[in-house]
Formats: C-alpha cells, sequence, structure tokens
C-alpha cells in the first residue's frame, strides 16, 4: 500500500534554515550539535537553538532530528550522556546514530529518544536491519549504495521503518567509510570533519608526464543525487522517509529543494500513481533553480558509470538566481518590502515563490528605497526595498531571476 504520509526530512545548518525547512514543507529537519556530530564544522546549533527548533517544529506539527553520528574514540565520549539527557528533555525525536556505543548510552540514559541508525552504518541487507532492531534501533537509513529494487525489498519486508536518500551530495568512496580527508588535512571524516579533499582539484601523472589538462585539473566528485525519478517507487513499497542531504547548503537551496519534493510527493499521494514524463520534467526543473552541481541518480538506476561523476569540474547548472526575501507585504498598495541578496534592476523579470505560492511572475516596475527615492537597481546586498507586486506575497517568501 501507498505511504501517502510519507516523511519529507531536510536537512539544516542553523535554526534560520530549519525554519526555512519547516515552512517550506518539511515533515522533519535533521541538524547537528556541535559536538558528537558529522559536519560538526557545518553545524551552528547549541542546545538552545535546537531547543528553539523543537519548539518551531511543534508548532507546526514536525519534528526534529539530531545527528549524533560520530565514530567516537574513547575521549570523544565525554559528555555524552548528559548531550543526550537534555535532547530528550528539550523535545528532538531522535537522534542518527552510528555507534552501537552511542546507541547503548542512549538506550540508558534517553529512553524517550528514537534511535535512527546513520547511512555511515552502510546498511545494505535485512539480517543487518534485525540485528539493530535486536539492539533497540526505531529506524534504519539505507547505504546510498543501494539500487532502488533493493530499496523495495528492503523497505517491504524490514522490522524497522526504512529512510532513503532522495537528494544531495554523494561521497565516491563507499559513504563516510573514506579517509581521504584524514589523509589529506588530518581532520577525520568520522569525527565530523570531512575537508571533501575528493572535490579537490589534482594535477595527474604517469611516469612523471602530467596527464590532466593545466586548465581542466582532475577531482573526484561524484554528481550529486536526485531522485525525483523514484519517489513514487519509495512511497509505493512503504519507505517510511525521504531524506534530503546538505546542511551546508543555502537556505535558498532548502527552500527550493524542500518545496519541489513537498509538491511532487503530495502529487503522487493525490493520484495514487506516478506522474507523466512531462510533470517529473517539471519537478527536475525546478529543483534546478537552485542546484549548483549536476545530479544523477547515484546507485537508485544500478552500479553508476561514468555519467554519474564530475572528473574534471564541479559544474554549475544552477538556471536561476536568488535575488531576495519579502521582508513584508502592503495588501491596499500592493507594495512589498523586500531584502536584497543579489543585483536585480528596473524591467527584470522575477517569480515569487514560498509556502503558499509557486513561481508567480512578476516585472519589476519600480524600485523605492528606503529614503523613498525611486532607484534603477538594488545593487546593495541586504539593502531593505520596495517593489510593487500586484499579487499577494508573505513575510519570507523569496524572489529569484532566471
Ligand atoms: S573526502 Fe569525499 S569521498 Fe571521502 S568522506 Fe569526504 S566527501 Fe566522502
Amino acid at each position: 500500500m501507498m505511504n501517502k504520509k510519507i516523511e519529507l526530512l531536510a536537512p539544516a545548518g542553523d535554526l534560520e534554515k530549519a525554519k526555512t525547512a519547516i515552512r517550506f514543507g518539511a515533515d522533519a529537519v535533521y541538524l547537528g550539535g556541535k559536538r558528537f556530530s558529522l559536519r560538526s564544522r557545518a553545524s551552528n546549533f547549541e542546545i538552545e537553538d535546537i531547543a528553539k527548533a523543537c519548539e518551531f517544529a511543534k508548532i507546526h506539527g514536525a519534528n526534529i532530528h539530531v545527528t549524533v553520528n560520530m565514530i567516537p574514540h574513547e575521549e570523544d565520549l565525554e559528555g555524552i550522556e548528559e548531550y543526550l539527557m537534555t535532547l530528550e528533555r528539550i523535545g528532538v525525536k531522535a537522534i542518527i546514530v552510528a555507534s552501537v556505543a552511542i546507541i547503548e548510552i542512549a538506550k540508558r540514559v534517553a529512553p524517550g529518544l528514537e534511535i535512527h541508525l546513520s547511512t555511515q552504518m552502510s546498511t545494505t541487507n535485512l539480517p543487518a536491519i534485525e540485528f539493530y532492531r535486536l539492539l533497540g534501533a526505531d529506524r534504519v537509513v539505507l547505504a546510498r549504495e543501494c539500487n532502488i529494487e533493493q530499496v523495495k525489498y528492503i523497505a517491504q519486508h524490514a522490522p524497522l521503518s526504512i529512510e532513503a536518500f532522495i537528494h544531495g551530495g554523494m561521497c565516491v568512496n563507499y559513504s563516510g567509510r573514506c579517509t581521504l580527508s584524514n589523509q589529506m588535512t588530518f581532520r577525520d571524516a568520522n569525527r565530523g570533519g570531512c575537508a571533501q579533499s575528493c572535490r579537490w582539484k589534482y594535477h595527474l601523472f604517469k611516469d612523471g608526464k602530467e596527464l590532466s589538462h593545466p586548465e581542466c585539473l582532475f577531482s573526484m566528485s561524484s554528481k550529486d543525487l536526485m531522485a525525483v525519478d523514484y519517489v513514487y517507487d519509495m512511497m509505493a513499497s512503504n519507505v517510511a522517509s525521504l531524506k534530503i542531504e546538505g546542511r551546508m547548503k543555502t537556505n535558498y537551496y532548502i527552500a527550493t529543494v524542500v518545496k519541489t519534493y513537498r509538491m511532487l510527493i503530495d502529487e503522487i499521494a493525490a493520484c495514487g500513481t506516478n506522474l507523466s514524463p512531462q510533470r517529473l520534467a517539471y519537478y527536475r526543473q525546478e529543483i534546478a533553480k537552485a542546484e549548483n552541481r549536476p545530479c544523477a541518480d547515484g546507485f537508485y538506476g544500478g552500479l553508476p558509470t561514468n555519467k554519474t561523476h564530475l572528473y574534471g569540474v564541479n559544474g554549475s547548472g544552477v538556471t536561476h538566481d536568488f535575488v531576495g526575501v519579502v521582508l513584508s507585504y502592503d495588501k491596499e498598495k500592493k507594495l512589498a518590502k523586500i531584502q536584497s541578496r543579489n543585483v536585480f534592476k528596473i524591467n527584470d523579470e522575477l517569480e515569487v515563490f514560498g509556502p503558499h505560492i509557486t513561481d508567480e511572475p512578476f516585472t519589476v516596475t519600480r524600485i523605492i528605497d528606503q529614503d523613498g527615492q525611486d532607484i534603477i537597481s538594488s545593487n546593495r546586498p541586504m539593502a531593505e526595498v520596495f517593489v510593487p507586486i500586484d499579487f499577494n506575497v508573505e513575510p519570507l517568501d523569496m524572489i529569484r531571476r532566471r
């Protein structure tokens, strides 16, 4: 039976992004504290911020998951009990873990927290899931290295709920089981320090002769995952949660990707069938408005080929610029107050998107500065200006330009 209530799980690197993800349609947000988390360098979450995220999520009927997914060495465990008890007390729903030590501690000191097995555990089969169930796990995040038939089979037969990635970065190595960063920078990928050394540019030599072109050096980056074409399969096979990767991504990226998958899930749930190729293409185009890396279907379509890798470039496929955020809207004057994030000018063709508005276009006919003076362009980042828009917009709606 189709899981029409499938969870859309979004990343957040700070409190503003957590709120954005929830406003734009995420059912749950995962974030990391400053300790005990991979990507700890990307996190701005002190306990107070996690508590605020929990309060905001509760008001909007969403949940907060916290990554506690480092592979801890002995000294890393100091303070973990207090940390887990605090997470439970402030209303965190689940922790995402990659260590049996942390599972054992959480079950003992914070039994109200759900235990979600991180993708770092590289789970690709049912016996492993059964073992984690016996340890007390509530959910398993499948390895990105499963193909879609394996995801479907596991989700239909697993004794625990299953979470699968639908969007975001991939590792060229088996997710997280990589010491490239450790070797290159002494930053431990499994203790939150990955420097993404695979994406650096390398000079390739053979027998003392350089193989790489000086203007197109070699890198080992995978294309990002985009699983628009597989969301129906996952819903139809009872996957519990669809996960977007990217705690280091921008607010605009989070808003765009979350809203797109929200619309896609809701449309599939309403139809009860997969969508036409045209509708799926529409959703891929929506994501391309913020996705600045080329995308592929990862392992879902089978073993990745050379077409899923970026050997020479990191690539840039973004089709739209983020221009600004709506701060307020005067319905009588039909005038929006906008905080600029990128240059825009008179006659620009822009579009608004938000939780309650999708790609509504308008032309910039006037720009009025804070002193009430007409200007021809808004070219100062974070400047607040007034722009006529003849349809209703809401605070925190976003504006972009093709
Ligand atoms: S260096 Fe690259 S492949 Fe290795 S863990 Fe980091 S992102 Fe993954």
